[in-house]
């Protein structure tokens, strides 16, 4: 690791900013292909301190869009190669999504292939569900749990391995595109308010700082927007329920989730609340959020679980919710892989896989890339 002191004026080939999945990611697939020398820059002192750190590690395919979900069915199968060498990163649990077509479209299901379960056979794996929350229920075998520090510390070997570098504790600050080629990137001891203590150069750049994207390139006359919204997650205890393995399941409809996690229950209500990027509060009582939201479709016995903790994440989306990755159009070997929204722990390394293919030289399909049609305010260039 490199200390960020020692930041002054040395050359990368690319600098990844954020070190939450989708750099760690990035980077690690980079090194893996002969790119060298590369430097991650996070403001944290670990990695995934932010919404990595902070979700619920289900592998959902079926996404709201046939687009996302295509990277969803990519980063699911990435997973399951890795665990061939980083035994117990992801149980294969299958997962258990009642749903209709207006939260997740025939195109989306038909790249999953679920079976459809009837309510008797849904009650087989959860017995406490009491009425019907609405819509059919879709089971797909190949989802799952994911163990996220795990991923995350899998992804650091590969970077070190491929002989890449993290300098943790080093907030980068403003870019400037150089005349002779790649960008001059200022960097501060952990937070944005710090002074420039130092930096480094590249000849190109990979954008992954989540919640703060939007903030972090318009300083830089690069201009995107982005809606950061607040989820909460609330473990309770098992209140009962058995110890066997069980599928997650989630209502889409209700708008709640629930997954086992050990002894205890992992909850979501899927608050999706605006707020700043670093600003973690809900406007209402999560624990009487979550309560009122299960309340119709739970057993009543559910009322008493008890509250062990909970935390509050960010979930960061472009105005038409898909990702936002590969080169942007107004900058030559400026790269973005932000906008991962509630499904980056499942893509993570498709994202990773298709953001380096971007460094690399591979064009970006426009679905994913920056366009005036998708950041209509957006048309600055660098000067
Ligand atoms: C409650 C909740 C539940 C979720 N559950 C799931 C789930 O079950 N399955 C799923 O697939 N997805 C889920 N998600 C979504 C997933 O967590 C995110 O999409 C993913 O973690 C985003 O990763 P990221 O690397 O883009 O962002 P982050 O993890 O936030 O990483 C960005 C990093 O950039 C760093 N940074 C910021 N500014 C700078 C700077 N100037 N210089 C250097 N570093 C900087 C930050 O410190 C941070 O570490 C959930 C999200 C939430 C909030």
């Amino acid at each position: 690791m490199t200390s960020v002191s020692g930041l002054s004026g040395e050359r990368f080939e690319v600098v990844v900013i954020g070190g939450g999945l989708a750099g760690l990611a990035t980077a690690a697939s980079l090194g893996a292909q002969g790119c060298h020398p590369i430097l991650v820059l996070e403001s944290e002192t670990a990695p995934g301190a932010h919404s990595s750190g902070k979700n619920a590690g289900l592998v959902r395919q079926a996404a709201e869009d046939p687009q996302t979900t295509e990277l969803c069915v990519r980063g699911a199968e990435l997973i399951r190669r890795r665990q061939q060498r980083c035994p117990d990163l992801f149980q294969q649990s299958g997962s258990l999504i009642i749903s209709d077509e207006n939260h997740v479209p025939a195109s989306s299901w038909a790249q999953v292939e679920p079976q459809i379960l009837s309510e008797d056979a849904v009650r087989q794996h959860y017995p406490e569900l009491q009425a019907w929350p609405g819509g059919q229920a879709y089971w797909t075998p190949t989802d799952g749990i994911i163990d996220v520090p795990k991923l995350l510390g899998s992804l650091m070997e590969d970077l070190v391995s491929g002989g890449g570098d993290v300098a943790f504790g080093a907030a980068a600050g403003r870019v400037k595109k150089l005349d002779s080629g790649g960008f001059q990137i200022e960097v501060r001891a952990s937070s944005s308010g710090n002074p420039v203590i130092g930096e480094v150069l590249c000849d190109q750049l990979v954008i992954a700082n989540g919640a703060w994207a939007a903030e972090f390139s318009g300083a830089s006359d690069m201009p995107i927007s982005l809606n950061v919204t607040n989820r909460g997650c609330l473990i309770t205890d098992s209140g009962g329920f058995d110890n066997q393995v069980r599928p997650w399941i989630w209502s889409d409809l209700a708008g709640w989730y629930l997954r086992p996690m050990g002894d205890s229950l992992l909850w979501s209500a899927c608050e999706e609340e605006e707020a700043a990027a670093g600003v973690l509060n809900l406007s209402t009582d999560l624990e009487d959020y979550w309560r009122e939201k299960v309340k119709g479709s739970w057993d009543p016995s559910g009322q008493s679980l008890k509250r062990l903790s909970s935390w509050v994440g960010q979930r960061t989306f472009c105005p038409d919710r898909k990702f936002l990755l590969g080169e942007d159009s107004r900058c030559h070997g400026w790269h973005w892989a932000v906008g991962l929204g509630g499904h980056g722990v499942t893509c993570a390394l498709a994202v990773g896989e298709r953001v380096a293919g971007s460094v690399l030289g591979e064009d970006t399909p426009a679905d994913w890339a920056w366009s005036e049609d998708r950041f209509v305010s957006s048309s600055k260039s660098l000067p």
